[in-house]
């Protein structure tokens, strides 16, 4: 699954998650930790993956680690099946390429805050001997431990292990970053130079996936991915309908259908489409109402008769304006239903339809709507 709107479908990802499962035995039978993961990640990405407590973030960072074992499914990293490796092999090339911030930071005890940074740069050599002892001493200042460099884990803060796990995963200046929620226990000064530095190494073409419940960090990342019991909600929900509870967005997950339009195609919004709820997810859709016309481009809203006669539209006629145009489509009454859980949802999935094709008639922001 690719970020939500108008990615170029022709980049290579540096991650692939392929039909990912995880399947925990317990005591009460099986559990599902993780169901039918599909998810790219590319060069300098940003990526948050949010969702509740259980549904499943752990595990998948345990899988594109390769730390734990996926019941079915691979994971592709840079053309390698990370989970084909040996483990001595897989091992090494985590240390090279991949930093690993844990949710309970693992550092060592019996070694100082520095000594935990050098290990990894000792055990995979991508940094001179020599270079190694200056360079854990500016990671560590970097995340605001400069002065206890030399004490040794159990003698510092909870926050203080964090920072220094956080060190630690940036050691050999891997090319992905991996990070637990890696700021659950710092003070907002040092969270916020965390976000700095991860958002450079974006910049400059790294790869930074984020588990995390900060909102702070929202406007920051470059897409986000939504967790609820083990299944990726479709980026098209989570970012049409952010307000909507998780279980109510899983139920719609996957009643969410594709269609594929040519340009000068016509959307029968009296016929086929008229109890259909629709998201532009690429290309363009034309809207032709009241003598205006209005495109909606990848992230408009828009939807059959059937729905929108409830905000005063009516005689409108709607065509792709590219090759392909992808829609996301959600019926009327599957949708109404999930809506049921939030007192006003109606309302606001109306409004998300008015900002879409009204929004920059208002103070001229907000909609993707372009009238000429
Ligand atoms: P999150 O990080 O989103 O809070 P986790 O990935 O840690 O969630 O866990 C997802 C679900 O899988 C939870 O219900 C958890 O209890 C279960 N789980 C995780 N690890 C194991 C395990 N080793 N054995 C059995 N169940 C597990
Ligand atoms: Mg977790």
């Amino acid at each position: 699954m690719t970020p939500p709107f108008g990615t170029p479908e022709d980049r290579v990802p540096l991650i692939e998650i392929k039909n990912v499962s995880k399947i925990f035995q317990n005591a009460a039978g099986e559990f599902p930790a993780l169901i039918d993961v599909q998810l790219d990640f590319f060069d300098g990405e940003f990526v948050g993956v949010i969702g509740k407590s259980g549904s499943g973030k752990s595990t998948l960072v345990n899988m594109l680690t390769g730390i734990d074992h996926p019941s079915r499914g691979k994971v592709i990293v840079g053309g390698l099946d990370v989970h084909a490796m040996k483990e001595s092999a897989q091992a090494r090339w985590r240390g090279k390429n991949l930093g690993v911030v844990f949710q309970f930071f693992q550092l060592l005890p019996m070694l100082t805050l520095a000594e935990n940074v050098l290990l990894p740069m000792d055990f995979c050599d991508v940094y001179k001997p020599e270079e190694r002892m200056g360079r854990a001493m500016s990671l560590l200042e970097l995340v605001g431990l400069g002065g206890e460099v030399h004490k040794l884990p159990g003698a510092v803060s909870v926050g203080q292990q964090q920072s220094a796990a956080i060190a630690r995963a940036l050691a050999n200046d891997p090319q992905i970053i991996v990070a637990d929620e890696p700021t659950g226990n710092l003070d907002v000064k040092t969270a916020e130079s965390v976000y700095d530095h991860f958002t450079n190494l974006a910049a400059e073409g790294r790869t930074i996936i984020m588990i995390t419940h900060d909102p702070e960090i929202e406007q920051r990342l470059s897409r986000k991915i939504l967790l609820a019991d083990g299944c990726v909600i479709d980026p098209i929900l989570v970012a049409t309908l952010p307000w909507m509870p998780h279980s109510d967005l899983l139920n719609l997950n996957d009643k969410i259908e594709r269609i594929s339009l040519s340009s000068g195609d016509r959307l029968d919004i009296n016929g086929r489409f008229s109890d259909q709820w629709i998201v532009v997810e690429s290309g363009a859709l034309r809207v032709s109402l009241f003598g205006y016309q209005i495109t909606l481009k990848p992230g408009g809203q828009f939807a059959g008769l059937g729905i929108i006669e409830a905000i005063g539209l009516r005689d409108c006629l709607v065509d792709a304006q590219a090759s392909p145009t992808r829609l996301a489509v959600l019926p009327r009454d599957t949708l109404y239903e999930a809506l049921e859980s939030t007192p006003d949802g109606q309302e606001r999935m109306l409004d998300g339809i008015k900002r879409s094709v009204l929004g920059k008639t208002k103070e001229g922001r907000g909609g993707q709507g372009v009238i000429r």
